[in-house]
């Protein structure tokens, strides 16, 4: 896994401070000296490994002795704070090591014309396919923080409805020298339901680019995303041509794909395009590989650059915005419990989630919607990846008992396959009906599960349910739910 070795170190490192309340030059010493080494190791660029150290030495040694904080302590968030502004945060105006809702960075949006994106990298870095996972992901899944209500509390923005943008977008296929590119990104195109802009091979990108624009300034696209050709190494002509389609198109945003399995490289190459083109920022692609973390902390330390978006995998949806505390965090060990909540609330559209709501809260939550909500919970992985997002527990994880507790989500899933329809919206004929038994028996037998598995989930399912009602009685109904939201 992506950062388990700097993680490991950075920790073990700091607990040999161990509990002492103040940080002195001596007992700082050495930890500094480690966790160089591990940035190192983690193929951190040495410029951005020793700028980091110094900051975290004066940050650390500067501190006043707080109350109930131990040297270990200190010196974690020393380390997060100098992580968090290496790579575009803001530890002044953070307030605390909490995570915030937007990134640090975003993409450009133009009102009155098409905003036009240029998307360049060497090839095989993912290129292609960010510019399909951008082009949904605008489509999509892009927040409108100037419609977010600054009024509302962090956590009534995360929990729900940050209101989506949902851009009009041309894909451009300018990269005519790969001719399996335009297909690739016609095929991408299509399964995202994105329109491509393409004139086979043998056009000219700059004329490429210069007819989808018009197209799309003609035919209401607000976003242009164009897909430039990309090379073994950088070139001279690839500099030429980038610079030409530059020239001709203006974009807002001028964004390279790099690779994060390059480490240290990633950062190099984002600086070398941007003084040769001129770039606005990086997409770190296969951040899902096993990485040792060098790439994300080194981008913008090297070339000055935020890194915008991550990759995260080969789908099209597995395309994050960058947020540096989170990264800061997650390098840290302490988990990334928004990016939990946010992949959940992405699966669950707006409607399905209120439905739930208000079905659970009226103790009226039925087989199909347990279904639903643990298809939820394998859809966010399987359990031990998620709890390992949980800050703290990814020490302490009983692997056994996870293994047990998603054992039996698959055995209820099952029983809930073999239930009839009827059965599954109406739970009492499961529970309290005469029926129940010999419906269990059937049940049980369906799935190929003893009777006795059959009666201990019914007996959960039961406990949820009035669990659920208790709550309702609590807060006193959905109507006064609602209103207190
Ligand atoms: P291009 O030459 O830069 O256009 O590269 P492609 O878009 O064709 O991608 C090269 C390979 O990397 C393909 O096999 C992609 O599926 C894979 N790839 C791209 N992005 C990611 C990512 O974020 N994670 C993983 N695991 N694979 C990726």
């Amino acid at each position: 896994m992506m950062f388990d070795q700097l993680t490991e170190a950075i920790s073990s490192i700091a607990k040999q401070l161990g509990p002492k309340q103040k940080i002195t030059e001596a007992s700082v010493k050495p930890a500094l000296r480690g966790v160089r080494r591990a940035l190192l190791d983690a193929d951190v660029n040495v410029n951005v490994a020793d700028t980091l150290i110094d900051g975290v030495k004066s940050r650390s040694l500067g501190k006043e002795v707080m109350e109930g904080v131990t040297a270990e302590q200190q010196f974690i968030k020393a380390m997060y704070d100098e992580l968090l502004d290496m790579m575009g945060g803001d530890s002044a105006t953070a307030k605390s090591t909490q995570q915030t809702y937007k990134p640090a960075a975003t993409l450009a949006f133009t009102k009155d014309k098409p905003t036009v994106v240029l998307l360049a990298g060497l090839q095989g870095a993912g290129k292609t396919t960010a510019a399909g996972k951008l082009a949904l992901y605008l489509k999509e899944r892009e927040v409108d923080y100037d419609a977010v209500n600054p009024e509302d509390d962090q956590e009534t923005q995360l929990a729900s409805k940050l209101p989506k943008r949902q851009r009009k977008v041309l894909l451009v296929a300018a990269d005519v020298y790969r001719p399996a590119a335009i297909k690739q990104l016609e095929i991408l195109g299509e399964s995202i339901q994105v329109d491509v802009f393409s004139k086979g091979t043998d056009a000219n990108p700059v004329d490429i680019a210069r007819e989808a624009l018009q197209k799309a300034a003609n035919e209401g696209y607000d976003t242009v995303l164009v897909d430039t050709a990309g090379r073994q190494i950088i070139d001279k002509d690839l500099m030429t041509e980038l610079k030409r389609i530059k020239e001709t198109v203006k974009p807002d945003e001028t964004l390279l794909v790099v690779d994060a399995m390059t480490g240290q490289e990633a950062a190099s190459l984002t600086a070398a395009f941007d003084s040769a083109v001129g770039i606005t920022g990086a997409i770190l692609t296969k951040m899902d590989g096993d990485s040792r973390g060098g790439a994300a902390v080194s981008v913008r330390g090297v070339s000055g650059k935020p890194i915008k978006f991550v990759g995260t995998g080969e789908k099209t949806a597995d395309l994050e915005p960058f947020y540096p505390d989170r990264m800061a965090s997650r390098i840290l060990g302490m988990g990334d419990v928004v990016s939990l909540v946010e992949k959940a609330a992405a699966e669950v559209s707006d409607k399905e989630a209120a439905e739930m709501q208000k079905k659970m809260l009226e103790a009226r939550f039925d087989f199909d919607d347990f279904v639903k909500q643990s298809k939820l919970v394998s859809k966010m992985g399987n359990l031990a990846g998620v709890a390992k997002m949980m800050p703290g527990m990814a020490g302490q994880l009983n692997m056994n008992k996870m293994r047990e507790v998603e054992a039996r989500l698959k055995k209820n899933e099952a029983m809930i396959n073999s239930m009839t329809k009827t059965e599954r919206a109406e739970p009492e004929l499961l529970i309290n009906h005469p029926t129940a038994r010999s419906r269990i028996t059937r049940i049980t037998k369906g799935s190929g599960n003893d009777f006795e598995d059959g009666l201990q989930f019914m007996s959960e399912f039961q406990r949820m349910r009035t669990m659920m009602s208790r709550m309702q009685k609590q807060m006193g109904g959905p109507e006064a739910m609602e209103a207190a939201m």
